[in-house]
């Protein structure tokens, strides 16, 4: 039977490419650096076979999103990449209009690739600045300059992309309030389309971690960086970038949809090591190991398994997962919408237990709309955890 275009469902994309040119001393991704054009041209090979196999069980859904992020996406030979966005458009019936976004590292791609790139329909760009300042992106291992950022910028500008999100973080070693307040002042009059600021966390199995003691002086205190988050917040908004989520702020009409399916509950597909999906109901992620994975696509071992955890999604874990997810947005949570998911009430599941998050400034609830303020979302895992009664997680952050 025919299925009508109506009647098909939206999806995001994502796919995982887990190769730099260098590694940050603070990066727990799943990216190594490569410098074997064989090895990519084979991760690339599963990839593309591993969405072939998906192209039957996705011809229900419309993808109106597509990620190819990483790692570095911009690491690979450009052939490669091209080949990674073709198969995409081979496999999945995108809609006319679906935002398609590649992260593209400063120092890592060339007008040509750009030009080639925004041809093949790839719409919007993801770029790392992380900092305006050399001693803060030495600090970091970045290997790319303020100078390189500038280039790569005008570069994508001139290749006609009028869509581009840079990211920043705060926490960053010899990183001040006023260091922060800086970069954001540059890159406001740079005019990128959306920013994202992420708070540095210091991962297990990072040389960051494994060096804390040397670097923990430099490092800014927690006070120290809940002003630099409420600071970065108020001049990002005088500038015309409005939050919608904990660590996202956008100029109007250029909120990330891909992102959006994430925190909506939406369902997407991960191709890639580590890529996680949540399609057909059913939540499942690939392994981790680039052989493992390259050996379970492209030889169709069976005895290679590559798939790490599917679980049909418990309804209360949904729950869980709903609330923690829209307390990430500055829209919040509507307890009709709550109702209307689950058949329960938010007010009497959690009311009680947001009163002392509300009186002390963290939370509003207006119109039974619960959203966190920036003060609460500053200690959004703190709260979290306290809401739904989660294991302590030790140290106050939010997650990127
Ligand atoms: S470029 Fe990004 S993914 Fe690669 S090591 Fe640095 S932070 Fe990690």
């Amino acid at each position: 039977m025919q299925t009508n275009s109506f009647d098909k469902k939206r999806l995001g994309i994502y796919i995982h490419v887990p190769f730099c040119k260098s590694k940050c001393a603070y990066c727990d991704f799943n990216s190594s650096v490569c410098q074997s054009a064989e090895r990519m041209t084979a991760y690339v090979d599963a990839l593309v076979a591993h969405m072939e196999s998906y192209r039957a069980a996705a011809q229900n859904y419309e993808p109106n999103t597509v990620f190819i992020g990483g790692g570095t996406p911009t690491a690979l030979p450009p052939e490669e990449l091209f080949r990674i966005v073709k198969a995409v458009k081979h496999n999945f019936k995108l809609t006319k209009n679906a935002e398609f976004t590649i992260e593209a590292n400063p120092a890592t791609v060339s007008y040509a690739t750009l030009v080639k790139l925004r041809r093949m329909g790839v719409n919007r760009l993801s770029m790392g600045l992380q900092s305006a300042h050399e001693n803060e992106l030495q600090a970091l291992s970045r290997t790319h300059t303020r100078k390189d950022f500038a280039r790569s910028f005008k570069m994508a500008r001139d290749a006609k992309f009028d869509n581009i999100n840079v990211d920043l973080m705060f926490g960053i070693p010899y990183q001040t309030t006023d260091s922060l307040l800086h970069t954001i002042r540059y890159l406001t009059r740079v005019q990128p389309d959306h920013i994202s600021l992420y708070d540095l966390k210091i991962e297990p199995g990072t040389p960051f971690y494994r060096n804390y003691s040397e670097i923990a002086p430099y490092l800014p205190d927690d006070d120290t960086e809940a002003d630099m988050y409420i600071s970065a917040i108020e001049m990002l908004r005088n500038c015309g970038y409005l939050q919608y989520e904990i660590s996202n702020f956008a100029r109007p009409g250029h909120m990330c949809a891909h992102n959006l399916k994430y925190w909506n509950c939406d369902e997407y597909l991960g191709f890639g090591v580590s890529a996680h999906s949540y399609f057909n109901g059913s939540r499942f992620s690939f392994t981790a190991d680039v052989d493992r994975y390259m050996q379970g696509v492209t030889v169709k071992d069976s005895r290679v398994r590559i798939t790490d955890e599917c679980d049909i999604v418990e309804e209360r874990e949904r729950m869980g997962e709903y609330i923690m997810l829209r307390l990430r947005l500055t829209a919040g949570l509507d307890e009709r919408e709550f109702f209307h998911r689950f058949g329960l009430s938010f007010e009497t599941l959690y009311a009680e237990k947001c009163q002392k998050f509300i009186q002390n400034g963290f939370m509003t609830a207006k119109k039974g709309v619960y959203a966190l303020t920036p003060s609460g979302m500053f200690i959004s895992n703190y709260i979290l955890s306290d809401l739904l009664e989660f294991e302590d997680f030790g140290r106050i952050y939010f997650g990127s």
